[in-house]
């Protein structure tokens, strides 16, 4: 049988040049000297077929195999074998090729191996499996030393065993059965240790379940108290929003009441005041006039009497009656002349007055009615701003310009520690100046100023915990702002149409000045485009810029601008309101000016008009006096005509110095008279004024006093609406704290998921006290228990699956122990009797007859029982295997090994020079014996042995021509003995 077809060796150990052997007969001898690489042949098949022990291969390290170098040839760095074996019978059974090669390659560069058959890289396990397959392996069978053979016969039984337990594919159920013990201990110890777990978790388990049962009954109850409680507080909720809604209307109303009963108030009180010091001063004036009246009647009377007495002179001179009757009638018709002329000119004199009485009335008249006008004006422009106002702060407060996120933080600010209000609440920006902010700010005007950065987990997880939209937030604590060097401030202040820096132009209270800081340092603002662009370009592109009318150039110089509608000036509201309310505090100081201007021109309306008809009486009377003078007078003048027969005409009369004097006295007391009705005009003016600004004081003073009472009434009542709103703002607060507190709900959140309407109020309210109650009877609740509960029990149930399996697997290893233990057994008893019934034939075949067994030592442990050989060599008797000589050891074991091959061939068999010891004739028997068994084994055979080359059908002689270096080449059976009688 021909099984190793080829070798072929390049840089394995002494092989600098390539070797290649072939062997195509079944028994090839291999001769040399010493020294000269017989046994590297050996060694390059042990090391092709994967050997990984550098001893075994008689080295150092596996670097020894590479060639190490000569005197003349330089070392190599790779060592290459290649075995070729003929598998036309499929030896290696899972190799469908009728020829296989085995190629192994070492670097010594990089200390690798490389496998490969027939040319397709492989790993060194295929290599393995595949040596495995054919007995090849590192055995005492396939490759045989001289050193084992003579050993054999010396070593202890349960060494000797060895051979047989490879003989018998024992020692792989050895291996296999270390293996599984091993892994039973392994098991073993994973179970010991999954027992401990298990130990460890039913300790825990009852009292973990206690209080997961106990947690349940909490989250079952507390879930049910959730449902009707948020049901219960969103109802009182509603009706505290509606109760207050009622409440602020009625405050509204109240106000608009209070504030009308303030104006008129205000406006009766100055009325009322401007009245009363009018009173006064007219007081005076009429003193005055009582005064100026008593000395012009003291004065009429003075000159009464001095006519009387002039009169009652000129009776004396008088001559007789009818001439002093003439006389008389004469004075008297020029004493009523000189009063119908005074009386004449007093008319004259008043329908002046009358007349320009009627001017300045009309002028003043018409002075108020433009004053009304402005003031009604103004009255409308005030209710105007009012309505903006109102309407400013509702929007504001409404909050609906803002992002759902900031929204629900605001709404809820009184339970969300630390939020002090967004960003817009809190800068002040000039008019001018909004656009452009708002460009700049854009939604970071919605950003939340809050105290510390604690504050924002808080509202994070409040808005998280009810889907409630996002924030951004700045922390007063911990901002920081980006600010710009001074010089390059200077610099930027020197640009063409620079307004200034983001946080310079707006402000803040002193407090959150870095929430400008940091928002605004890097905004720079500029009058124009143009501007812009070439600010941009001093500063490097590193800042925004901005125009007044919001175009922007980013950083890196990005430009977004183009008209857009501005949503966040809405923000500035508070801006708004404010200038709004500066708006109407002027108009309201314009307003009350212009009413203490109308009451004035009024009271002087009234003055004038109490004149003009002071005037107009005087105008009668005067008219009427004129005309029953004109009567007296013709009556005179008849009487004297009677008298005399002629007119009485003013020529006629003649006058004597006494008359003259009386008539001069007549004038007087006429023009005193004429003043004295002057005096009694202007006292009867003032009266009448008098009268009537008592009566409208005292009309003022009880319309004054019913509004004060009213006030106070309505203010008492305001007061205690807005008490009644704080209670109620109170309480909505509480009941929204609530929702919050203990549901982590907001108002609106609940809204979306209140289910059941309450039917029962009282019922409800009694169910929620008494599911508190149950709550807090449960005592001290872990919530976390349920989950560790949950997965404490799943790990206890997978460490029991875990622990029944490693059961099952302990169970499995222990048979299939027990199992190879039979196997082992059985195949080793069968190769013990095979090998014993062809031992005697072989043995007497060796030794020329005797007789040879084997046994066991120990028979009762087949698995463990060492092997004894019981021989009797021709004529001998054996006591002790030590008295037999080396040749007989070497013949013995020579039999078992044959006997062996006998009942268990193997394709390939190498034999190192282990016939040296024998003599002659046994070294022809050895060898002829080797022939029987050629059919089914291949053998190598390394000899110094003529005996055994001579039976030898090929014979290759490896010799050293150039030194270190060896060289095989087939050789004739001569050459070999030449060979073997130099060495
Ligand atoms: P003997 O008949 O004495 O057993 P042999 O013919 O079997 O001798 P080997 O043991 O096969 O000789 O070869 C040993 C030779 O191989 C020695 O000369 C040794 O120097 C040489 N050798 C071993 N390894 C290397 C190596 N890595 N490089 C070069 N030569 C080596």
């Amino acid at each position: 049988m021909i099984f190793l077809k080829r070798i072929e060796a390049l840089g394995f150990k002494s092989f600098a040049e390539e070797i290649k052997l072939d062997f195509d007969f079944s028994m090839t001898g291999i001769v040399g000297p010493n020294g000269s690489g017989k046994s590297n042949i050996n060694d390059a098949i042990m090391w092709a077929l994967g050997e990984q022990s550098y001893k075994t291969l008689r080295g150092d390290s596996m670097e020894d195999i590479v060639f190490s170098g000569s005197s003349e040839r330089k070392a190599l760095n790779l060592a290459e074998v290649t075995l070729v074996f003929d598998n036309s019978n499929r030896s290696f059974s899972s190799l469908d090729f009728n020829e296989v090669a085995i190629t192994r390659k070492y670097f010594k560069s990089s200390k690798e191996s490389e496998y490969y058959i027939n040319k397709s890289r492989v790993r060194l396990k295929d290599i393995q499996d595949i040596a495995l397959e054919t007995g090849l392996t590192k055995s005492s069978l396939a490759i045989i030393s001289q050193g084992s053979i003579s050993n054999f016969v010396e070593s202890k039984p349960e060494d000797r065993r060895k051979l047989f337990d490879e003989a018998a594919g024992v020692a792989r159920y050895k291996k296999r059965k270390e293996e599984a013990i091993r892994k039973l201990s392994r098991t073993q110890e994973n179970l010991d240790r999954i027992n401990d777990i298990i130990n460890e978790i039913e300790r825990k388990l009852p009292s973990l379940q206690k209080q997961s049962l106990k947690a349940k009954e909490y989250s079952e109850t507390f879930e049910e108290l959730k449902k009707i409680e948020v049901s219960v507080l969103l109802n009182d909720i509603l009706l505290y929003k509606n109760k207050l809604e009622d409440l602020s209307k009625e405050k509204a109303d109240i106000q608009t009441e209070i504030n009308i009963l303030e104006k008129n108030i205000s406006k009766s009180t100055l009325e009322y005041n401007q009245l009363r010091s009018t009173s006064g001063e007219n007081e005076k004036e009429l003193s005055k006039l009582n005064k100026d009246f008593t000395k012009i009647v003291e004065k009429i009377s003075e000159l009464k009497v001095a006519k009387i007495t002039l009169e009652s002179k000129k009776e004396k001179s008088s001559i007789d009656d009818n001439e002093y009757k003439i006389s008389d009638l004469k004075s008297q018709s020029k004493e009523i002349e000189v009063q119908i002329d005074s009386e004449e000119s007093r008319l004259a004199k008043l329908l002046n007055e009358k007349h320009d009485k009627k001017i300045k009335v009309d002028d003043l008249s018409s002075k108020r009615y433009k004053l009304n006008n402005e003031l009604e004006h103004i009255n409308k422009t005030i209710s105007k701003l009012e309505v903006l106002i109102e309407n400013l702060i509702i929007k504001k407060n409404s909050l609906d310009n803002l992002f759902d996120g900031v929204k629900n933080i605001l709404e809820n600010k009184n339970i969300l520690p630390g939020i002090i209000g967004t960003v817009s609440d809190f800068i002040k920006v000039k008019k001018e100046h909004e656009l452009a902010i708002s460009e700049a700010l854009q939604n970071n005007l919605q950003n939340i100023i809050v105290k510390n950065t604690n504050n924002i987990k808080n509202a994070i997880e409040f808005l998280k915990s009810n889907k409630g939209g996002y924030a951004t937030f700045l922390p007063l604590d911990t901002l920081r702002a980006n600010y710009i060097n001074d010089e390059l401030k200077f610099v930027i202040k020197n640009t063409d149409g620079f307004i200034g820096f983001g946080n310079e132009i707006v402000s803040i209270e002193k407090k959150y000045k870095i929430i400008v800081d940091y928002l605004l340092s890097n905004y720079l603002f500029v009058n124009n485009f143009d501007n812009a662009i070439n600010l941009s370009k001093v500063t490097n592109s590193k800042f925004h810029i901005i125009t007044l009318d919001g175009q922007r150039i980013l950083p890196y110089g990005a430009v977004v601008g183009g008209s857009k509608k501005n949503k966040n000036l809405n923000l500035f509201d508070a801006n708004k309101i404010e200038q709004l309310e500066e708006e109407k505090k002027q108009l309201i100081i314009n307003q009350e000016e212009i009413e203490k201007q109308i009451l004035n021109l009024s009271e002087e309306i009234d003055l004038q008009r109490e004149h003009h008809n002071e005037i107009q009486a005087s105008i009668a009377t005067s008219k009427k006096t004129s005309e029953s003078l004109e009567k007296q007078l013709t009556k005179i003048k008849d009487e004297f005509r009677i008298l005399t027969g002629k007119e009485l005409s003013s020529e006629e009369i003649e006058y004597k110095s006494i008359d003259e004097q009386i008539i001069k006295l007549i004038e007087e007391i006429a023009e005193s008279n004429n003043l004295k009705q002057e005096i009694e005009k202007e006292i009867n003016v003032i009266r009448s004024l008098k009268d009537q600004s008592s009566q409208k004081q005292n009309e003022l003073y009880k319309s004054l006093e019913e509004d004060r009472n009213m006030l106070s009434v309505l203010k008492e009542k305001y007061s205690s609406i807005n008490s009644d709103k704080n209670l109620l703002l109170e309480k909505e607060t509480n009941a929204k704290a609530h929702l919050a507190q203990d549901y982590n709900m907001t108002y609106e959140n609940a809204l979306k998921i209140k289910e059941n309407k309450l039917d029962n109020e009282k019922e409800v309210r009694e169910k929620i006290k008494e599911l508190r109650l149950k709550i807090t009877n449960l005592g001290n609740i872990n919530l976390d228990s349920i989950q560790e509960y949950e997965e404490e029990n799943s790990r206890y149930e997978m460490y029991l699956n875990q622990s029944n399996e490693i059961y099952e697997s302990i169970k499995n290893l222990k048979g299939a122990i027990v199992d190879m233990d039979h196997q082992m057994i059985d195949q080793f008893r069968k190769i013990i009797t095979d090998v014993n019934k062809v031992l005697p034939e072989t043995f007497a075949t060796l030794f020329g007859g005797g007789n040879a067994s084997i046994i066991y030592t120990n028979p009762e442990d087949i698995l463990n029982t060492g092997i004894d050989l019981k021989l009797a060599p021709p004529g001998k008797k054996i006591s002790n295997l030590n008295l037999l000589s080396g040749g007989e050891k070497s013949m013995v074991a020579l039999s078992v090994l044959f006997s062996i091959l006998k009942v268990r061939p193997i394709p390939l068999v190498i034999l190192d020079e282990v016939e040296a010891p024998l003599d002659i004739a046994n070294v022809e028997r050895f060898a002829k014996y080797i022939k029987t068994f050629i059919n089914n084994t291949q053998f190598i055979i390394v000899t110094h042995r003529i005996g055994t080359m001579e039976n030898c059908d090929k014979l290759f002689g490896a010799t050293m021509e150039q030194k270190g270096i060896t060289k095989i080449v087939q050789i004739k059976l001569v050459d070999a003995k030449k060979i073997t009688n130099s060495n």
